[in-house]
């Protein structure tokens, strides 16, 4: 019988082994989860390593979001919920959006989903296919391109320059735009930067957006509440021009340390919330309905948490980042949002991924290199400050004591 080849020669299929799909061999990872599991490992056979990879809060979940759960579970909601979530979890998302980015949204356009990065997942799925073209942020999350690739869209890159705090550019935004672009990803603040775009950039961006109609925005939010340095969050969704073509997507996993939950949410133009839903339908049917109760808890209770765990935040920013540019052949410029540095290490003439090898190998401190992150990254690293400022300082002193050792 004749062998079917994939049009993926990097991924043909072996004789012998299942003939997976060609999108298979398109699909990346978030090398984060593979340093976590190495660093786990070497841990269990008795090396102490400082984790400075996983980007998740080392805070618990507050207890009275807990104790909505544990409540939910023992009154009975044990079944399916609506495909798109509760109605009422979706109205306490359209309360705190009213609140915090000051726009009404009706409850009918939220989807209530298995965390953040199911929106991106369903909204790449939704406009990805061959001959389409989506705009992505690189040095960024990994799975956006991940996603577009798998969907065999073109991958098209916006490059974030350190000179501009890593903010994307609107010009160089726009003229990426073709006729077959549909899709253009954000995300501020960000990861795995920590930078902030600014007002004004988002201003010339959305004006630029008016002459290309056909192109949607997925605004990824992830991280609007840990801001700095008296900053306040932008929200593309306050941007009525764009309303009608905005997918936001946020959740609760960073905001309320419920990494584990897997709870997130996203508001979608009316013309595409069913289409969203149907996804929702044949993925995963619904999100666990306690945790949908813990959901409400977390955004009508006590905010304080939240506020406490952003101040432990930009105390260990201010450390860290005084720590990470007095180390020879970094430089690292100030994060504005998140809980990453992302530092430039040129200076040590080590390629990225082999200092994250070596640095987690030989220093005993878990970061992730920039290139996991795009193309654009190499040259970087990054920091996840999510971790005690005494590990941050002991961490920051074994870099320095494994740079030296090598002059
Ligand atoms: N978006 C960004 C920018 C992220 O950094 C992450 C997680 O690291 C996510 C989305 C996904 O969040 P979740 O864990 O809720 O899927």
């Amino acid at each position: 019988m004749t062998k079917i080849q994939t049009l993926d020669a990097h991924h043909p299929s072996e004789p012998g082994q299942p003939h997976v799909a060609a999108a298979m061999g398109r699909l990346g990872t978030e090398t984060a989860f593979d340093v976590l599991a190495k660093a786990k490992a070497m841990e269990e056979a008795g090396r102490h390593i400082i984790n400075l990879g996983i980007g998740q809060p080392d805070f618990l979940t507050p207890p009275h979001i807990v104790e909505a759960a544990v409540k939910a579970l023992r009154d009975g909601h044990h079944g399916y919920t609506p495909a798109n979530g509760t109605l009422a979890l979706r109205e306490a998302v359209a309360e705190d959006i009213l609140l915090r980015r000051k726009v009404k949204v009706d409850p009918g356009q939220v989807l209530i989903v298995p965390g953040g990065k199911v929106t991106m997942f369903f909204a790449v799925l939704m406009f990805g296919e061959p001959g389409a073209e989506i705009l992505y942020p690189n040095p960024g999350f990994p799975i956006y391109e991940s996603v577009i690739k798998f969907s065999g869209a073109k991958a098209v890159p916006i490059p974030l320059h350190e000179k501009n705090g890593f903010s994307f550019s609107a010009s160089e935004v726009l003229e990426r735009i073709t006729p077959a672009t549909r899709l253009i990803i954000l995300n501020s603040p960000a990861n795995p930067t920590g930078g902030v775009v600014p007002r004004e950039e988002f201003d010339r961006l959305v004006e630029g957006l008016a002459a290309h109609p056909h192109v949607c925005v997925m605004s990824d939010e992830i991280y609007c509440r840990m801001l700095y340095d008296g900053r306040e969050h932008v929200s593309l969704l306050g941007y009525e021009s764009l309303r009608d073509r905005l997918i936001l997507l946020d959740g609760w996993s960073k905001t309320f340390a419920m990494t584990g939950w897997r709870m997130g949410y996203s508001v979608w133009p009316k013309t595409l919330i069913d289409k969203a839903t149907r996804l929702c339908i044949n993925c995963h049917s619904c999100v666990n309905a306690a945790a949908q109760q813990a959901g409400i808890a977390a955004l009508r209770g006590p905010q304080d948490a939240v506020e406490a765990m952003v101040a432990a935040f930009d105390e260990r920013r201010h450390v860290v980042v005084k720590e990470l540019n007095a180390i020879p052949g970094f430089r690292c410029i100030e994060p504005g949002g998140a809980f990453y540095a992302f530092p430039n290490i040129e200076g040590t003439g080590i390629p990225a991924r082999k200092l994250q090898d070596m640095l987690l190998e030989e220093a005993g401190v878990a970061t992730v290199s920039g290139t996991s992150f795009g193309a654009y990254g190499e040259g970087y690293i990054r920091i996840s400050y999510a971790n005690s400022i005494e590990n941050i300082r002991e961490a920051m002193g074994r870099i320095r004591t494994f740079l030296a050792a090598r002059r």
